[in-house]
């Protein structure tokens, strides 16, 4: 993509005003096209004069993708929870809700004592709300069983029902994992909890607060009552929900990776600036904002307004010498590492029982492997004769293996594992590899409280925000969601700065 020119300095406080979004993720993305005013009117002389930084020469950061078998497969997220509505209403603003397809295979399996077991009916998230399903599964031994049956027993529940101290306040943060293994036992927190929660972020619920990533399940354990019993009602409500409901999973039919040309189109046509191959090296104050200086030999800007989308660790570095406490929490967010394989198998390769999306591997299975999609199962469009499309996946917080690992031989090594865990032979025909060093913020327990503050220290520079993966959910709605509220604080704060200037300057006149 050919870089804008970008405008040269203005004077403050003269003419339009003007911010810049660092970072053209989906979160820098969506913030521009907040900014860049609503889309029934895109002359509105009040909007913002718009700038976009993206350091790579591409947009959508995650949002990637790669031609694998004659095929453009995302390498990044290959679709979003279409419940939520922040990406389903963006598409539709953009015109492109035609684009949406479901996917054509649902459920999947969990690798457990030895081999692939279909994933139990019933479960939220990954927590069983059934005990009939969960034992018909096999994903659990026979004292796993009883353990988790326990939750269900009258006798003893009161005990289990408390968090630490027994007798005092509930705490309003605690892990995933410890709250499951007190009610549920250790194996439903390993092979189920853990596949299926931690793997949306590529960490593990032994660390990861409840509040920000299942609030239900903090629900469920302070009510006192069974936790299964506790979590039932989201999973029936989803069951009496008509067959004409959206489905619960979408993506574009040209991938979401197409998600960044079609809003970088209308941001072009709104008057956006975007400069990719752009890196925001730093930030200055100047005396009514900002300067960015970058590291494409532009001369330092002056934005009236910032909207900071990237990564945490990134966004600590850029705010280090303004405000050091609010660095030192950015940086405290913790980031894991994931490389994905995608290949093209011939047919023949795949075993013929292997049904649903794919499967998950607990990190107690000691494998390399943690995930496997069938990725032409799951979205029917990639689907081409004779061939096979699968994903898989390494890495997860704490397990860094695949770092060490040449391209060689991290294929070789997956299909070694995928060989052992699902019965796939044979060589892929095509395949893409794609490292994602630091991609997935780890939400660790008291993450609410600790983004509240980020945010009300960011309150405290003049007219930033930051947004992002990192603070109010990792999935693409989230950060749409987030990218949007970020562009409506600084420009809130913005015109609300502009007025009372105007109001001054009237009353001394
Ligand atoms: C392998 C994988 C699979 C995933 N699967 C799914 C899924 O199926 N569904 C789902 O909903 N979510 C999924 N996710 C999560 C989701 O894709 C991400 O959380 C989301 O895309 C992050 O968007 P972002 O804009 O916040 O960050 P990023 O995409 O990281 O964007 C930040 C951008 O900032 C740029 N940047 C950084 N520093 C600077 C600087 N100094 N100057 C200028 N630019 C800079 C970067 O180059 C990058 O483009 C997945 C993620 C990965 C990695």
């Amino acid at each position: 993509m050919a870089r804008d020119h970008i405008p040269g300095s203005i004077e403050p406080g003269g003419g339009r005003l003007r911010v810049a979004v660092i970072g053209g993720g989906i979160t820098g993305l969506a913030a521009a096209f907040e900014l860049s005013g609503p889309p029934d009117d895109p002359g509105d002389p009040d909007a913002p004069e718009v700038v976009l930084f993206e350091e790579a020469p591409a947009l959508g950061g995650k949002l990637r993708s790669a031609v694998v078998g004659g095929r453009v497969v995302d390498t990044g997220p290959d679709g979003f929870l279409a419940r939520r509505p922040e990406l389903s209403r963006l598409c539709r603003e953009l015109g492109v809700e035609r684009r949406l397809v479901g996917p054509g295979a649902t459920g999947a399996a969990v690798y457990s004592r030895g081999r692939l077991r279909s994933l139990p009916a019933g479960l939220a998230l990954g927590i069983p709300t059934r005990l009939g399903p969960l034992a018909r599964s096999g994903v659990l031994g026979p004292a796993g069983l009883i353990r988790a049956a326990l939750d269900m027993a009258e006798i003893g529940r009161p005990a289990l029902a408390h968090v630490a101290p027994p007798d005092g306040p509930p705490p309003e943060d605690e892990a995933i994992g410890a709250i499951v293994t007190r009610r549920l036992g250790r194996q439903v927190a390993e092979r189920l909890a853990d596949p299926l929660i931690g793997g949306i972020h590529a960490g593990s619920v032994d660390d990861m607060s409840a509040a920000a990533v299942f609030p239900a399940l903090l629900g469920a354990a302070r009510s006192g009552g069974s936790l299964m019993r506790g979590l039932r009602s989201p999973v029936a409500a989803a069951r009496r929900e008509p067959p004409s409901s959206p489905a619960v999973f979408a993506t574009l039919r040209d991938g979401m990776a197409s998600l960044a040309e079609h809003l970088a189109g209308v941001l072009t046509a709104r008057g956006v600036k975007i400069a990719t191959d752009c890196r925001v090296e730093s930030l200055e104050r100047d005396r009514s904002g900002w300067v960015v200086a970058t590291g494409a030999g532009e001369n330092p800007v002056h934005f009236d307004g910032l909207v900071i989308a990237v990564p945490a660790w990134e966004a600590s570095r850029l705010v280090r010498s303004h405000h050091a406490a609010m660095a030192s929490m950015l940086s405290s967010i913790e980031y894991s590492s994931v490389a994905v394989v995608t290949m093209v198998l011939d047919d023949d390769a795949m075993p013929r029982s292997l049904r649903g999306t794919g499967f998950l591997v607990p990190a107690s299975a000691g494998r390399l492997v943690t995930a496997c999609t069938w990725l032409d199962a799951k979205w029917p469009h990639l689907r081409r004769s004779r061939t096979r499309l699968l994903r898989a996946s390494a890495g997860r917080y704490g397990d860094l293996r695949h770092t060490s690992l040449d391209d060689r031989a991290l294929v070789d090594t997956l299909l070694e594992d995928l060989r052992t865990t699902s019965g796939l032979s044979g060589r892929p025909l095509d395949l893409a590899v794609t490292r994602w060093p630091d991609a997935f913020p780890q939400y660790r327990p008291g993450h609410i409280s600790l983004v509240e503050q980020i945010e009300a220290a960011a309150a405290e520079l003049p007219h930033l925000a930051v947004a992002g993966a990192a603070y109010h959910g990792v999935g693409v709605p989230a950060c749409v969601g987030d990218g949007r509220a970020a562009a409506r604080r600084v420009l809130g704060s913005l015109r609300s700065a502009r007025g009372v200037d105007q109001a001054l300057g009237e009353a001394s006149r």
